[in-house]
């Protein structure tokens, strides 16, 4: 080889190495994981734009890009775009995406169990949710409870506790409740039912036709940040608190199992991260955005805000327990979950005691 060759080729590695640099660097990519790129789909039960949910997902979606340097990208669909809003749990589970996000609740058609993972009646509320699915074992238990639908669930979002629904007359007692018909899902709608309501599921965008037409009742949404922008207050002014039918409802991301197992170590990690950071996030969105739609609602669109009278309140928890039975009697992971939620639930009243209910009564001393 000449002295030119071995020149050229000197400064050629030269080149290449700093190039290579440069490329890693823009990247950000540590080695480990900047070997493979990974371009996956996840697809939401929301309508496109939905606000704190919808944004929630992309806001995860991007951080996961930004994390990973690029390694794992993931390409953000609202409900119907790639997939309709009630068949995200089957594609995330055969692999026609690798992930998804909703609500467990919306699966207890297949899992009854699943409503626990979301919210359940007089419930615990986000703290509480948060504190049994990280540190409390609930998350193992999701974990155990999916897996035999090749899916791995995250907490994902949580709406905080939400409004009790808009009726178009005063509800005095339990008895007015009876023979109406209202938007419920879920346990809640179960539990209503006992009062006589006749519990309707309806997707967000019908709700409000199917109130202004009387097709409905009533209707119970999420709060009055997301109400509001329904319009719900123009087909029915009286604004009843609290949600006792989903008091912290956590919502999921889900991850196709064979997906979930061909990612490195490192992405893992970021996914796991980045999914509870959208958590804190959402539900952050809505304690701050809360209280200045509902005084719109009140002040410009004369909405009337009431409590439930406590004698409803403590009739609906009577009826919630014996739905829970019930449901409990015809299905054993029912149960199971049932068990292991009411036993973390009872420590966390317990400390709640001494702790933040404690602490809220300092407030109105
Ligand atoms: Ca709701």
């Amino acid at each position: 080889m000449s002295d030119n060759n071995n020149m050229k080729r000197r400064q050629f590695i030269k080149r290449a190495a700093v190039a290579g640099s440069i490329a890693a660097g823009a990247a950000l990519s540590p080695s480990v994981y900047a070997a493979k790129r990974f371009n996956w789909k996840l697809t939401t039960t929301w309508p496109p734009n939905f606000p704190i949910f919808q944004d929630g997902v992309k806001r995860f979606a991007d951080d996961v890009k930004k994390m990973s340097g690029g390694a794992l990208n993931i390409q953000v669909f609202a409900a119907g775009e790639l997939v309709p809003a009630m068949q995200t749990f089957d594609a995330v589970s055969q692999g026609t995406v690798q992930m998804g996000h909703g609500a467990g609740y919306y699966w207890i058609g297949k899992i009854p169990c699943a409503a626990f993972f979301t919210s359940v009646p007089f419930g615990m509320n986000a703290q509480g949710m948060n504190a049994w699915l990280y540190s409390g074992g609930g998350l193992e238990l999701w974990r155990e409870i999916y897996a035999p639908h090749n899916l791995v669930p995250f907490p994902m979002g949580n709406t905080g506790v939400q409004m009790g629904g808009w009726f178009r007359k005063e509800i005095k007692s339990i008895e007015d409740l009876k023979g109406l018909k209202m938007r419920i899902p879920g346990l809640g709608g179960k539990v209503i039912a006992k009062a006589g309501v006749n519990p309707v599921l309806l997707a967000g965008g019908e709700i409000y036709t199917a109130l202004e037409r009387g097709t409905i009742d009533a209707t119970e949404w999420v709060g009055p940040y997301h109400d509001e922008r329904l319009g719900l207050y123009r087909a029915a002014k009286f604004y009843y608190y609290p949600g006792w039918q989903e008091p912290g409802p956590t919502l999921e991301l889900t991850v196709n199992r064979k997906a979930w197992e061909d990612l490195p170590a490192e992405l893992k990690m970021i996914v796991e991260t980045a999914a509870m950071a959208s958590n804190m996030w959402m539900l952050s969105e809505f304690e701050a955005k809360n209280l200045d739609a509902l005084d719109k609602l009140k002040n410009k669109f004369n909405v009337q805000v009431y409590a439930f009278p406590d004698d409803v309140l403590r009739q609906l928890r009577q009826f919630t327990t014996e739905v829970l039975n019930e449901e409990a009697e015809k299905d054993k992971d029912f149960k199971r979950v049932l068990d292991a939620y009411s036993a973390f639930r009872k420590t966390n009243d317990a400390w709640s005691v001494i702790s933040e209910a404690a602490y809220a009564r300092t407030q109105s001393l």
